[in-house]
This record gives C-alpha cells, sequence and structure tokens, in this order.
C-alpha cells in the first residue's frame, strides 16, 4: 500500500506520437484518446481471460472489457475456435449464409421480445435502423430521447437538451444539420411530467421515445421500474413506439436484457457489443409485423455490404452459446454484487464520498455521497477530477477502469473471485489515495 510509481509508457508513448501523425487525436474513437484521465493513452497488445497487456508490458485485470463486449473475457477458447474454423472458409461472401440462420435462431428461441431480426455492423446502426423504422412506421418524425442517453454516432441521436422542460433538441455535434435536431427532443431521464408535457405540446407527431435499457453511458442511470411502465403506456396510448437501446443492457443483465428485467414489451429492441462476441456486430429486432416494414419486404431501406459477416456471426454464437448454459447470468451477477457491496462496505466505513452504482454485472463509481442517482443532471462533474486521480492510482495497481469516469464498468466470467479479491485491494488503496487530502 502507499504511494506506487507510475507504470512505464514509453512504447504506448512512441506508438502514440505515430497514431497522432495518422487519426485525428491519435485514435479511432474520441474516449480512447486519455482526454479525461492523466497520461499517455495505452497501446494495448495482448488480452486472455481477465487479463490485458499494453505494448509495456504491463499487465491490467480490465474492467473495460471492450466497453462491453467481452463477458466472456478476452481470448475466450470457445470464441476463438469457432471464428478460427469460420475463417478457413473465406471471410465475407454478401451472400446468406446458414451461421446467419444458426445465430437468429439462438436469439430468438430465447428471447421472448423479438419475433424477427436484422443483423447490422455496430450499435449506431442497429439505432438508426430502428429510429427509421420506427418513423417509416407511423408516418411521424419526431423522436424523443432523453439526456444522459447515448445511442451512437447518427444524426438525429447527437442531440442534446436545449433549455426549457421540453424543448427541440441542439446539436451536440458540429456537423448535424439544426433541422434534424428539430425533429428529436431531449428530456430529463425519470421525469414523467416531462414525457407528458411532450406528448401533448407535440400530439399525433411522436414516432418514437428511445431509451436506453438501462443508461449507461452517462453514469449508471438506474430508472424505477414504474417508470419504465409509465412510458410503455403514454407511448401506447399515443400510437408511438417505444424503442429499447440495448447495446449495452441486451445479453449483460441475462439473456433477454433490460426488457426481461423490467417485464416490459418495448416496440424495437437494439443490440450491439455483447452479441457479437467482440467481433463487429449490431442487430436490431420487433414483432414480425413491425420487421415486415423493412425492405425488401417493406418500404424501411437498410442495408449493409458486411452484414451477417460469418467471422462476425461465428463470434456471436459461440459466446451466446456459452451464455446459455446453466447459471451463468445467477453466478456473474451475483460475482459483481459481492464486490461492488465490499467496496461500498470499505468506502462507507472510511467515510469517503463515493458510491458503487451496480445492476447485473455493471457497475459505476460515482464520486459523490449521494446514494440515488437518476438523471443525468444528479451528476456532480466536478467530481471526475477525483475519478482522474482514481484512474491513476487503479493504473499504478494493475487494475484498467475506462478512461473516463463517465463510463461504467464490467465484470466478465473470465474475472475469478482470487482476481476480484486483488483487484478490491487494489481499489481500497486507490480510494485512499484519492481521498487522502
Ligand atoms: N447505444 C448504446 C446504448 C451504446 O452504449 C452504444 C455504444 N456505447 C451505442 C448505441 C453505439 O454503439 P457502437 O459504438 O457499436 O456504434
Amino acid at each position: 500500500s502507499g504511494k506506487k510509481g507510475d507504470i512505464s509508457r514509453e512504447k504506448s508513448a512512441e506508438l502514440y506520437e505515430k497514431a497522432k501523425q495518422y487519426f485525428p487525436g491519435g485514435v479511432n474513437s474520441p474516449v480512447r484518446a486519455f482526454k479525461s484521465v492523466h497520461g499517455t493513452p495505452l497501446f494495448i497488445e495482448r488480452g486472455d481471460g481477465c487479463f490485458l497487456w499494453d505494448a509495456d508490458g504491463n499487465q491490467f485485470t480490465d474492467f473495460c472489457c471492450s466497453w462491453g463486449p467481452l463477458i466472456l473475457g478476452h481470448n475466450h477458447p470457445k470464441i476463438r475456435e469457432k471464428v478460427t474454423k469460420t475463417l478457413e472458409k473465406g471471410l465475407s461472401f454478401g451472400a446468406p449464409t446458414a451461421l446467419e440462420n444458426e445465430l437468429a435462431e439462438l436469439i430468438l428461441k430465447h428471447n421472448r421480445y423479438i419475433e424477427k431480426l436484422r443483423f447490422v455492423s455496430s450499435g449506431t446502426e442497429a439505432v438508426m435502423s430502428a429510429i427509421r423504422l420506427a418513423r417509416g412506421y407511423t408516418g411521424r418524425d419526431k423522436i424523443i430521447k432523453f439526456d444522459g442517453c447515448y445511442h451512437g454516432h447518427s444524426d438525429s441521436l447527437l442531440v442534446k437538451a436545449g433549455s426549457g422542460l421540453v424543448t427541440f433538441g441542439e446539436t451536440s455535434s458540429a456537423g448535424v444539420p439544426k433541422a434534424f435536431a428539430d425533429e428529436t427532443l431531449v428530456i430529463p431521464l425519470a421525469d414523467r411530467e416531462a414525457v407528458e408535457t411532450a406528448f401533448s405540446e407535440f400530439k399525433g407527431q411522436i414516432a418514437a421515445v428511445i431509451i436506453e435499457g438501462i443508461p449507461a453511458n452517462n453514469g449508471l442511470l438506474i430508472q424505477e421500474h414504474e417508470y419504465i411502465h409509465f412510458l410503455r403506456n403514454i407511448t401506447k396510448e399515443n400510437g408511438t413506439l417505444l424503442i429499447f437501446d440495448e447495446v449495452i443492457t441486451g445479453f449483460r443483465l441475462g439473456f433477454e436484457g433490460a426488457a426481461a428485467h423490467y417485464d416490459v414489451q418495448p416496440d424495437i429492441l437494439t443490440y450491439g457489443k455483447i452479441i457479437g462476441g467482440g467481433m463487429p456486430v449490431g442487430a436490431y429486432g420487433a414483432s414480425a409485423a413491425l420487421m415486415s416494414h423493412i425492405s425488401p419486404d417493406g418500404g424501411v431501406y437498410q442495408a449493409g455490404t458486411l452484414s451477417g459477416n460469418p467471422v462476425a456471426m461465428a463470434a456471436g454464437i459461440a459466446q451466446l452459446t456459452e451464455l446459455r448454459s446453466s447459471g451463468f447470468y445467477k453466478n456473474l451477477n451475483q460475482k459483481t454484487a459481492e464486490f461492488a457491496e465490499a467496496i461500498q462496505r470499505y468506502a462507507a466505513a472510511k467515510n469517503y464520498k463515493v458510491n458503487l452504482v451496480n445492476v447485473g454485472s455493471i457497475f459505476w463509481f460515482a464520486f459523490t455521497s449521494q446514494t440515488t442517482i437518476r438523471t443525468a443532471g444528479d451528476i456532480d462533474h466536478g467530481s471526475m477530477e477525483l475519478y482522474k486521480v482514481f484512474h491513476r492510482e487503479l493504473l499504478n495497481r494493475g487494475v484498467y477502469l475506462g478512461p473516463s469516469g463517465y463510463e461504467v464498468g464490467f465484470v466478465s466470467a473470465a474475472h475469478s473471485k482470487t482476481e476480484l479479491e486483488k483487484a478490491k485491494r487494489a481499489i481500497f488503496e486507490s480510494l485512499d489515495e484519492v481521498f487522502r487530502h
């Protein structure tokens, strides 16, 4: 215990200098640049089980898990084997394969909430297509999204809250036309009145309400069951579709994701991350009737050169097959709950202002003493300075969390009790450092 020296980042720094010549910010996705935490971004060399190794040979217990897909950990032998066998037959055909049927069957047989689905190559694409389907089906243009939910980077969804309770959104990225933002209403989570006001002000104009199964992109904002059922009822009454974005929660909270967690039937569900076993896969699904509006059956166009890619399907099949094994989620969720409770107890005993929010195998360190955090407005942005210190102390003790305090962490099946125990010690010591002053 006590102060630790910083890990070596020499090789990572060298690679980062090169990368900056090639990519904006030196990265292919912004958060990877470590802008919200200390130091050079770590370049990863390999992963195995719950471990990661960077270019300098530092070893970490990984709680980022590629931002969620790796629920079995890195380099799982069953996935590796299936992928290797598949790629020996060719990488892509742009034509149907039996593997797509196999993955679809595995999902649809065990998911009560969708009857048909379409595979795409990312979460962004899945959600963008779901929105188009909702608009095409209802013949309406407006959608409601919630402040603090992230749904990928399509134009309609890069929109943040305006100033009033219910307002047209404002673009959250340069390059998104104002006319697009005008079609997206952004309202606070956990606020029934805001939803009711939106529906009365824009009567008959709202195609869909979209919400993350459990909002997990801006902290972990767990919603009340009653609120979700309220959303289900008010959308139904208004002929509006309810879209559950389960890119994180799908196959994570349980095989049937957040829909089963809340016992609610959304109209369209979107998936990504876990469904592809670490390969680029997304999907959206709905009732057969609703999906019949998708091309070539219906008038809503959506396509993809690499959609249903055989190697990606193989990874998904291998991963989802493992998730079907009995007790899988019970063990994983229980292991995570024990881990989170132990940390919470430690922090409480020391009077540290930190709240470890946990649902299923998802967790989030909120540097606040507030115990219920349901909206983006509840997050203390100033506390991100503490996360910065925490992140660095953790890296120095061999624990890897996402490089931003707004991001959640994930426990995988590969995190053994022994490794979780070690990680817990590292977390205790790091919290001691964060709150030393
Ligand atoms: N929806 C949600 C809920 C997500 O968490 C994400 C990614 N973090 C996306 C959509 C976008 O997925 P992708 O990054 O695969 O495009």
